[in-house]
């Protein structure tokens, strides 16, 4: 589909300056701009809190690769997670067209399939041991041959020694499911000018903390300067910068943490045999990296992980490394001119899986923690929102994604017999 097709904006339009909205999303990434699409959709009036407004760049979704890797990043400890995601997976294809049916914006969902390929025979052993965990999960995921393997990828390098293959994953471009989300929120029509109709407000600041009522119901936010926000509602989306919002307030856990990951973005539109590629996964001496050709001749590389803060720009460690495990893969990556580089926060949570429901206290919902799989779980997240603004219980898909679960619970008294048996002495 095109970016021409043009839309008229359906629904209420942003709430008035100055009049509290029905509901207040904090963060303006991929959830958040979601969060609030599916607010106004619900008929509620949104107002939208981000430093970076709603351009969803600085958040972990412009780094992203946009796999929808349910099967290929299946992993041991994570079956209730792979759960999730099969789950996210599925709702895919219905959410892009209702999305691109709102938007006019093409968001690049395609059932390009996953190859995952070992470089050394260690590699092949892990290979092998996380193909049978996933096919143990009944996951659709089969082991190929190296011919086999090059069948799929005429492009792979000399070292193959394992590869399975993953036919029903698909991928999506994360940077233009921002822009279809904008599109559709009337924040920019599909030529990319604003187009003054927008259906949500926009504020630029950065919550610092929640306000509370005199029952402890959360009314509204504060943000760095000072400023109160009052709302019906928060939706907290704001990603690795979540548990901050909340770090004042010990009844609400928000147990999230930066994981940092850089991407590379390189340009295939004048070399032929890349776009047409499924998404090549691989573990070359035990790192993993992965390549994700899109039909348009952009070409991702991906990606570090690093348990560490969050610091501007990359580090040209990172780059070096990614390129020496992709072109292992996919020499050929060589020739192709290196156009974009960016490292962002992943939003990670203790056992990986988001926060996706209503918080420990009223007012108050949480979308947060998606970690390496948020564009992935995004039409999920979305459908539990649905079902929330709308005061029905979230989907099933969702329960385990609880925030209820980091909730400490108080232990329950334990019973203590009226009297207790003297135990009678025998002869002596
Ligand atoms: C290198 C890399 C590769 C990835 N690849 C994939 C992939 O292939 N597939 C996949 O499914 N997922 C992938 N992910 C994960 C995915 O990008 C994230 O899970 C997803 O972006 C999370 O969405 P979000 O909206 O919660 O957070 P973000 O996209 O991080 O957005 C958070 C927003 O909140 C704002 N914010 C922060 N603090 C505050 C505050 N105090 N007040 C107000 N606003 C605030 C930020 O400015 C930002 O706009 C990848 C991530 C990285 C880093």
């Amino acid at each position: 589909m095109s970016a021409a097709r043009t839309r008229t904006p359906r629904g209420p339009s942003a709430p008035r300056p100055g009049s509290p909205p029905d509901v207040l999303v904090v963060g303006g990434g991929v959830v958040g701009l979601a969060a609030a699409w599916r607010a106004v959709e619900a008929g509620l009036a949104v107002t939208l809190l981000d430093p970076d407004g709603a351009r969803g760049s600085a958040g972990a979704v412009h780094a992203a690769a946009g796999m929808l890797a349910a099967v290929s990043e299946a992993e041991h400890g994570e079956h209730a997670l792979a759960r999730v995601n099969v789950a996210a997976a599925g709702l895919w294809p219905a959410f892009a067209h209702a999305l691109e049916d709102a938007s006019g914006v093409d968001v690049g969902l395609v059932a390009s399939g996953t190859l995952t390929v070992a470089y050394d025979a260690a590699d092949a052993v892990r290979c092998r041991e996380l193909l049978a965990l996933q096919r143990s999960w009944g996951l659709d995921v089969h082991e190929v041959t190296a011919a086999g393997a090059r069948k799929r990828v005429p492009l792979l390098g000399p070292h193959v020694s394992a590869a399975t293959w993953a036919a029903g994953e698909r991928q999506v471009d994360p940077r233009a499911v921002v822009t279809a989300l904008r599109t559709a929120l009337g924040l920019r029509d599909p030529d990319g000018r604003p187009t003054g109709t927008a259906r949500v407000r926009v504020v630029e600041g950065a919550a610092t903390g929640l306000v509370r009522g005199p029952g402890g119901d959360v009314v509204g936010v504060r943000d760095r300067r000072g400023e109160v926000h009052p709302t019906g509602l928060v939706v907290l989306a704001a990603g690795a910068g979540s548990a901050s919002v909340v770090r004042d307030e010990p009844d609400v856990p928000v147990p999230v943490r930066p994981v940092l990951g850089a991407t590379l973005r390189l340009d295939a539109r004048e070399v032929p045999g890349f776009r047409e590629l499924p998404v090549v996964r691989g573990s070359v001496q035990h790192r993993p990296v992965y390549v994700v050709p899109r039909p348009g001749g952009e070409v991702v590389v991906g990606a570090t992980s690093d348990e560490r803060e969050p610091t501007p720009g990359t580090r040209a460690g990172d780059v070096f490394a990614l390129l020496r495990d992709a072109r292992a893969l996919l020499p050929g990556l060589d020739e192709l001119p290196l156009v974009d580089v960016t490292t962002r926060a992943r939003p990670a949570t203790p056992d990986h899986l988001p926060l996706v429901g209503a918080g420990p206290v009223p007012g108050l919902v949480l979308a947060t923690g998606h970690h390496r799989n948020g564009v992935l779980q995004t039409p999920l997240t979305a459908a539990a929102l649905d079902a929330l603004f709308a005061g029905e219980p979230v989907p099933d898909a969702v329960r385990a994604c609880d925030p209820a679960r980091f909730v400490p619970r108080v232990p329950a008294p334990v019973p203590v017999p009226a009297a207790l048996p003297v135990p009678s002495r025998g002869p002596a």
